[in-house]
């Protein structure tokens, strides 16, 4: 009905959204704006990726997961929790992932060339195109165009990606054969988390960033389910990775719990490359 409306205002004529700051119509005319403008924004050159930085419990750079921001010519940045969805619904996911991968490939070689030292970089595939195409072909693909080894590529999936087990773990070892490593992303928030530990053939998890919002200094069930699946995980050789460390007490706990990466406003935010190359150069990040 949101779209009924939507499709109202806009027979109407209506279709400048920003008549109608902070309304609903505004929300209704950002959406459409989203939808149609999608098709277009990897030709337009519109996307961009920012490096967000991992580190392990010293605070040296362990990895970057890239993540993607719409620079909308009328809207500004778009993030990708507004567009990501609707790109979900058609096929443009696939054109976003498969861009994504060749622009973390690019990148990756333009740091070599320039004579950065490497970090591998994570990035997000949606369980739509792990459906709808054999992505390892794309993957190989740019990793020989830009002459990039695999070992500096991590996959990020959640939990709908793991439903079909066998096509996951046929991925799997195939990226393996690469040198590339696969996260299970947001762990914890799914219902069948645990079955993971004993079905997919994952490298890393990545605990849910609401587990670590919960820590509260030592206390509460939150912090016994987190150091529960760092023990976990690491008696099943598995690694673990915490987002969304936002204060030193979680810092503090996750270090106290040998959690093997962090990432998180603590640390660093997500950064545009220029802001990125100066952690990527010293491997440190200093601690804002
Ligand atoms: P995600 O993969 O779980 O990424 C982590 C999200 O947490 C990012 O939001 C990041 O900015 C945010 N974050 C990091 N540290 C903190 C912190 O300390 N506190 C808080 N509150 N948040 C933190 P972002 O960039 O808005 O991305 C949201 C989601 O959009 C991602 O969640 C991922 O699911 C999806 N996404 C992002 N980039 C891509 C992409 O290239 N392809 C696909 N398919 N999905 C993407
Ligand atoms: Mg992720
Ligand atoms: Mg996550
Ligand atoms: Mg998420």
């Amino acid at each position: 009905s949101a779209r009924k409306a939507c499709n109202r205002g806009k027979e109407s004529g209506q279709d400048r959204y920003f008549f109608y700051p902070n309304s609903d119509d505004a929300i209704c005319f950002k959406q459409i704006a989203i939808e149609r403008d999608l098709r277009h924004a990897i030709k337009f050159n519109q996307f961009e990726l920012h490096y967000q930085p991992k580190v392990d419990i010293q605070g040296t750079l362990q990895g970057a997961e890239a993540l993607i921001r719409w620079n909308h010519p009328e809207l500004g940045v778009i993030p990708p929790s507004e567009f990501i969805p609707i790109a979900e619904e058609g096929d443009f996911i696939i054109d976003i992932g498969n861009w994504v991968i060749a622009e973390v490939c690019r990148q990756l070689q333009d740091w070599s060339r320039r004579g950065f030292p490497l970090c591998p970089v994570s990035f997000n595939i949606s369980p739509v195109h792990l459906y709808k195409q054999h992505l390892i072909c794309t993957i190989k693909g740019e990793l020989r165009k830009h002459n990039v080894h695999g070992k500096w590529l991590e996959m990020e999936l959640t939990e709908t990606s793991f439903m079909n087990e066998t096509l996951v773990n046929q991925l799997a070892k195939e990226l393996k054969k690469l040198g590339m490593k696969m996260t299970i992303d947001d762990f914890g928030v799914g219902f069948t988390s645990l079955q993971y530990f004993q079905r997919i053939d994952r490298d890393k998890v990545k605990i849910d960033k609401s587990y670590i919002q919960g820590l509260n200094e030592g206390k509460g069930q939150n912090n016994i389910i987190v150091s529960s699946i760092i023990q976990l995980s690491h008696d099943l050789e598995t690694k673990v990775v915490a987002e969304g460390v936002e204060t030193i007490e979680q810092y503090e706990f996750l270090k106290a719990k040998q959690v093997d990466e962090l990432q998180g406003f603590y640390f660093a935010r997500p950064l545009p490359v220029s802001q990125f190359e100066p952690i990527l150069q010293k491997r440190k990040v200093v601690h804002s």
